[in-house]
């Protein structure tokens, strides 16, 4: 459902010079013109990103601050990703959830506050081993889910990531059925939450170690409407593969 989306998440990594030969690589690339494609530098790189990279792909910030800029020291706000040119913030990721300690309810005013800015979410959920293992996962993934519908006046411009915490960086990507279930869970949610509207419509895209030889098969699945990618959107002509795996 909806136009393909594929995120690259570059988190806490890189230098102006590995970056500028990122940017150029992805310059260079060709990529499938069907899809929506993202990346999201750190925020110390994004104007070096903006004013280097291809306008075919658009830029994210990792985090944003919940409301107007003032005295917030080392905080970065909406406004202030706008005037760089961001279009689109990662929310809820679960390196911030879980090391950082951010809850439900942060990350929803963050989202709240993103979006009446017009800013674009990208709206992170996903369940640790130890919840999967105890058959928590759907619990886990629709208390996210709450926490933003509970926060959000629509859904207009929101992605859904769907990253299973266990698979993030450790190289064990979920299956693609693993994928699917929890993603056609997650647009039943939305279904019985929102609307039938929104559920159809609202792009579910998955994250945890996908990579150029992973990308197809999960490509395949119904409700896999793309991917945020870490590790391998690092690399300029892996996450082209990634991005070409669109079906
Ligand atoms: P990896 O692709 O490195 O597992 O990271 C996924 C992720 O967290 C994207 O936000």
């Amino acid at each position: 459902s909806g136009k393909f989306f594929v995120g690259g998440n570059w988190k806490c990594n890189g230098t102006k010079d590995s970056i500028s030969k990122l940017v150029s690589d992805l310059n260079s690339a060709t990529l499938e013109s069907d899809v929506d494609v993202v990346v999201a530098p750190p925020f110390v790189y994004l104007d070096q990103v903006k004013n280097s990279l291809t306008d075919r792909i658009e830029i994210a910030a990792q985090n944003c601050w919940t409301g107007k800029g003032g005295a917030f020291t080392g905080e970065i706000s909406v406004e202030q990703l706008k005037d760089l040119g961001c279009k689109w913030v990662v929310l809820g990721h679960s390196e911030r959830r879980h090391i950082i300690g951010e809850t439900d309810k942060f990350i929803g005013t963050k989202a709240a506050y993103a979006l009446s800015q017009n800013l674009g979410v990208i709206a992170c959920i996903g369940e640790l081993l130890e919840e999967r293992e105890a058959g928590k996962t759907f619990d886990v993934c629709f208390q996210h889910m709450k926490a933003f519908a509970d926060a959000v006046p629509s859904w207009d411009n929101i992605v859904i990531a769907y990253e299973p915490v266990w698979a993030i960086g450790t190289g064990k990507v979920a299956t693609p059925e693993q994928a699917q279930e929890v993603h056609v869970a997650v647009r039943d949610w939305l279904s019985k939450n929102v609307s039938a509207e929104v559920a159809s419509k609202t792009r579910i895209i998955y994250g945890g170690s996908v990579n150029g030889g992973n990308c197809a098969e999960l490509a395949k699945q119904e409700d896999i409407d793309g991917f945020l990618v870490g590790g391998a959107s690092l690399k300029g002509p892996e996450f082209a593969t990634i991005i070409n795996s669109v079906t």
